[in-house]
């Protein structure tokens, strides 16, 4: 049998070549935890964890002795295991995503011992390529802001996604404007999101769903604070526009919650932060059973998009139907040379699509040799 030997954690950061805004902070840097897991035999395994880099690579250093020394087989184990000796402390937050780099760089590893892609693993390959949305169009101080993202989402229309996504939360007004902007600019073809990073109190998330109602939006992503369960319901209540959240949710606890309240649409756990592919595949069965879509959120490198890609391959959704509706990917389109150059192959988008790799694992290998270059400690 063979055992888990070293577990590293290592953060790689790049620095943009120009800073973006979202409606609370600014991104000038990406950065990134990455998870190396490596066997006696010298099978390797990679994950990520989603939130601030050098907090999430404490948290693997706190949680690795629990697994080296052990079976990588034993994966619910040893995902239990993690979370029992976590609990204590952070039933939420950058532990879980600790966590779940652990938990996604271990189902890496039992892919590659079974020769097997993940998607097998997790009960079977539904599909070979996955929908993917654009997610882009942040904003920038550049004057023109409305123009150049009617831009930015004609070229993403011009490249084949058929679903893009934009940033809301400025102010109601200005939303308002570039919202119309971009739905002109791409037509009506194009499914449409939004999403406004909790900037929201209800009042003015009703104000602006309703005034966007006319251009069609898909859903409108975290209009308000994470916490405010029963804003998020009455909020549904008075548009007709989907309502999504979850990339701030950890755990099936967490969902439950949201699910419980009836207060989203759409589900987005992220797998490099809510529990990793052992969690979200309990939250995605849990989401079925309370009626709720699952679009992953995904903001990493193509570790993180392998990952997704692998469970959306195996993803259910309900209810059946002779033509199958199809989950979507999120794919991030901001400048990050950490998704685009650090794994091969490269997630490349033909026709809005998205292929799913069918080799072992999650069916990436990362270049060490470029790793360097963005490796900070
Ligand atoms: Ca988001």
């Amino acid at each position: 049998m063979d055992r888990i030997d070293r577990v590293e954690a290592m953060v790689v950061a790049h620095r943009l070549q120009r800073t973006f805004h979202f409606s609370q902070w600014h991104y000038d840097t990406r950065s990134v935890c990455l998870v190396k897991v490596t066997t006696r035999d010298g099978v390797v395994g990679w994950g990520e964890g989603y939130g601030p880099a050098g907090v999430v690579r404490a948290g693997v250093e706190f949680l690795a002795p629990l697994v080296v020394g052990e079976d990588p087989l034993q994966g619910e184990n040893l995902w239990q295991r993690m979370f029992l000796r976590s609990v204590d402390y952070a039933r939420r937050g950058v532990l879980v995503a600790a966590i779940s780099a652990i938990d996604v760089a271990l189902w890496d590893v039992r892919g590659r011992l079974l020769g097997l892609p993940v998607s097998v693993l997790l009960g079977g390959r539904r599909r070979e390529s996955v929908r993917a949305y654009a997610t882009g169009m942040y904003f920038s101080e550049a004057a023109g802001q409305i123009g150049a993202l009617a831009r930015e989402a004609r070229g993403y229309a011009d490249a084949g996604f058929s679903a893009i996504k934009m940033k809301v939360g400025l102010s109601v007004q200005e939303d308002i404007a570039n919202v119309g902007a971009v739905r002109e600019a791409v037509g009506e073809g194009v499914e449409l999101m939004v999403d406004a990073n909790h900037a929201y109190n209800l009042r003015e998330a009703v104000a602006l769903a309703r005034a966007i109602e006319p251009f069609r939006i898909g859903w409108f992503e975290e209009p308000l604070s994470p916490e405010d369960y029963e804003g998020y319901r009455e909020l549904r209540d008075r548009t007709t526009i989907p309502i999504a959240a979850g990339e701030c949710e950890y755990l099936r606890s967490g969902f439950l919650q949201l699910f419980r309240n009836r207060s989203v649409d759409v589900a987005q756990p992220d797998l490099c932060a809510a529990g990793g592919l052992t969690e979200v595949k309990k939250i995605a069965a849990m989401a079925e059973a309370f009626g709720v879509e699952v679009a992953p959120h995904s903001w990493g490198t193509g570790i993180a998009i392998a990952a997704a890609l692998q469970l959306l391959s195996n993803m259910d959704v309900a209810p059946g139907r002779m033509k199958m509706a199809e989950p979507i990917l999120e794919l991030d389109r901001t400048e990050n040379p950490l998704r685009d150059e650090l794994v091969v192959p490269r997630f490349e988008p033909r026709g809005g699509r998205v292929d799913v790799p069918a080799a072992p694992g999650l069916g990436v290998e990362v270049d060490e040799a470029l790793l360097g270059k963005y490796r900070q400690a």
